[in-house]
């Protein structure tokens, strides 16, 4: 039997055309490019619906609402399609995929997060390939995770990163090798690292709440941080150097987490070297975060790290839980 892709424009370069504020996304470009691709009414195809999101966003304008709202998407079309296939813009298109890969529990189907760098509208476009092979993956038996596809590899969701603004490689998963390589034909590494389903699907909606995002360099002088250190921020993903090293107490550093611990922030150390992960207490310049209580983030990346805080505050767990929850791998998110 055929299978049925559920296809979700949410916005990004792919259905964009050119205006003179620059590129904006056009509904109704998009909707009659689909029907232009001859690919779409090839019998091979997988059979598809369309759903267009109001208002199309730029990616950069992505966050918790419209997580929620993709979430919710899917989970209502969940048992009428075989797969899921989640267009949207490059620049939070992690961000989105790592929300998604948490929100989406016991997930038993592809969702598949592609776009492209030039509009589909455009002779060079990128965004001919990205879509036409990830809604063949979306058909496919043997995912059952939030990937991306782009430029010819399918990456885990919450292991990618956006590390390039013009290349058509945009993305990659530098701990974490692809899940498939599409050559002539798509070569598939299976995994069996990814936690299993345990129990029926269910769809967790995020709640927007402080969180924060600081990267350490040097000559940082911590205490102006101390301003948004207070009661209400919930969790900060530390960007640290290397393995998870810190300036020592001369720039305040510790005393301010301290505050933030102390206060009940939760405090995730990651490292700022897309490859590689954090080992807390390896050298002396990281063993002040164990001590104050600091989660090792090992090699999350911080969309994954970022959207795992999102999720665990959102579902309720208590802050100790949280901690642990963090340091343990639930979607193959970490090794
Ligand atoms: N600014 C665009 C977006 O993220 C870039 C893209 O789609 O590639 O929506």
């Amino acid at each position: 039997m055929k299978k049925k892709i559920c296809l979700i424009y949410t916005g990004g370069t792919i259905g964009m055309v050119k205006s003179e504020k620059g590129y904006v996304p056009s509904e109704d470009a998009f909707l009659k490019l689909l029907s232009q691709l001859p690919e779409f009414s090839n019998p091979a195809f997988p059979d598809y619906e369309t759903i267009v999101f109001t208002p199309l966003l730029d990616s950069s304008d992505i966050a918790v609402e419209e997580w929620n709202k993709m979430g919710r998407t899917i989970a209502s079309r969940y048992a009428a399609c075989d797969g899921f296939v989640v267009l949207h813009g490059t620049d939070t298109m992690a961000y989105s995929a790592s929300a998604l890969s948490f929100m989406l529990e016991n997930l038993e189907k592809p969702v598949i997060f592609t776009g492209s760098q030039i509009p589909l509208y455009e002779l060079r476009s990128d965004g001919r390939d990205n879509l036409i092979s990830a809604m063949l993956l979306a058909a496919s038996e043997h995912i059952r995770e939030v990937c991306i596809y782009f430029g010819g590899q399918l990456l885990r969701g919450n292991r990618a990163t956006k590390l390039s603004s013009d290349g058509m490689h945009a993305f990659d998963s530098p701990n974490y090798p692809p899940l498939v390589k599409a050559g002539i034909d798509f070569k598939f590494r299976l995994t069996a690292d990814l936690p299993p389903a345990n129990g029926p699907f269910r769809f967790q909606p995020f709640e927007a709440m402080p969180l924060g995002v600081l990267k350490v360099f040097p000559g940082i002088q911590f205490d102006l941080f101390e301003s948004i250190m207070t009661e209400s921020l919930r969790g900060v993903v530390l960007e640290s150097f290397g393995a998870g090293n810190v300036p020592s107490a001369r720039t305040a550093l510790l005393p301010v987490l301290k505050k933030a611990h102390d206060h009940g922030t939760l405090v995730v150390v990651r490292s700022q070297c897309p490859e590689g992960k954090v080992n807390l207490g390896s050298y002396a310049a990281s063993l002040s975060l164990k001590e104050i209580g600091a989660v090792d983030g090992g090699d999350m990346t911080t969309e994954a790290a970022l959207a795992k805080l999102y999720y665990l505050f959102s579902k309720g767990e208590k802050p100790e839980d949280v901690k642990a929850l963090m340091e343990a791998n639930l979607r193959g998110e970490r090794s």
